[in-house]
């Protein structure tokens, strides 16, 4: 059985400047690996290129044994890439970006995915709502459903409580935990720590485009002689054991 994601020296250079370099990881079934790193080390440009938004300048990305470069299509057929901003059609209600999407990826029956997911995120009364009639975390949310809508096998998440209410984190959460548990490959990033700790198996810490540490949350607490034991000293430890 491939790996769902394996991500093998990936380098990203926009002109002269190495965004990523060489940086290597694989996520299995049923996972969720928490992706960190200051401001501008690579994040949303690692999980672009997972998401097959822009290809990698070197390395590859492999999604259930599919090179991205290969079987684009095949591979994305296998993934969603939920990104930290909200990306909607002005136009369409939410109920029609269902459909719309479920069409691109030819779900079958979706009305019935429709319903489950619209339930689940809480958007069942905005059925026929715009998005310009939605709030901010309503339109996260939307775009979560439309992601989930064809039962991807890899799922990639770029902050995803950005304008939540407790309440709809508290929701998110378990609906990451539930993709898991049904066997999805997760990577999260995300600058809440607490909330990487409280989901994550495994963490990887880049650092100006390079992996400056992976491992369990304890792993990386330990080695890191991380004072309080927590994800954040062993963060602040390791970035700046780089920075030095
Ligand atoms: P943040 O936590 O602030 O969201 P990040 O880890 O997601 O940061 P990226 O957005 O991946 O960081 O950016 C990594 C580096 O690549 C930064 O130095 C950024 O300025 C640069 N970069 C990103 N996109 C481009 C682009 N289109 N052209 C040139 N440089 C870019």
């Amino acid at each position: 059985m491939p790996t769902a994601i394996d991500v093998v020296n990936l380098t990203k250079t926009y002109g002269e400047f190495t965004a990523i370099e060489k940086l290597s990881f694989s996520v299995g079934e049923g996972r969720i690996l928490g992706l960190v790193g200051p401001n501008g080390a690579g994040k949303t440009t690692t999980l672009r290129a997972i998401g097959g938004i822009h290809p990698p300048t070197e390395g590859s990305v492999s999604i259930c044994g599919i090179d991205l470069r290969d079987r684009p299509v095949d591979a994305k057929k296998l993934l969603a890439f939920m990104p930290d901003e909200p990306r909607l059609f002005d136009y369409l209600t939410v109920e029609e970006h269902l459909r719309f999407v479920a069409r691109i990826y030819q779900v079958t029956a979706w009305q019935e995915r429709a319903a489950e997911l619209l339930a689940e995120l809480e958007l069942d009364d905005k059925r026929k709502a715009l998005p310009g009639e939605l709030s901010r975390g309503m339109k996260q949310k939307l775009m979560i459903a439309c992601g989930l809508i064809h039962s991807p096998r890899v799922l990639v998440f770029d902050e995803p409580l950005t304008g939540l209410d407790p309440l709809g984190i508290r929701r998110m959460k378990d609906t990451i935990r539930k993709r898991s548990a049904d066997g999805a490959a997760i990577i999260l990033s995300s600058h809440l720590l607490g909330l990487v700790e409280e989901l994550c198996d495994r963490v990887v810490i880049i650092h100006k485009g390079r992996k400056a540490a992976e491992g369990s949350i304890d792993a990386l607490t330990r080695t890191a002689d991380a004072v309080e034991g927590s994800l954040e000293d062993a963060f602040i430890s390791i970035t700046s054991r780089v920075e030095s």
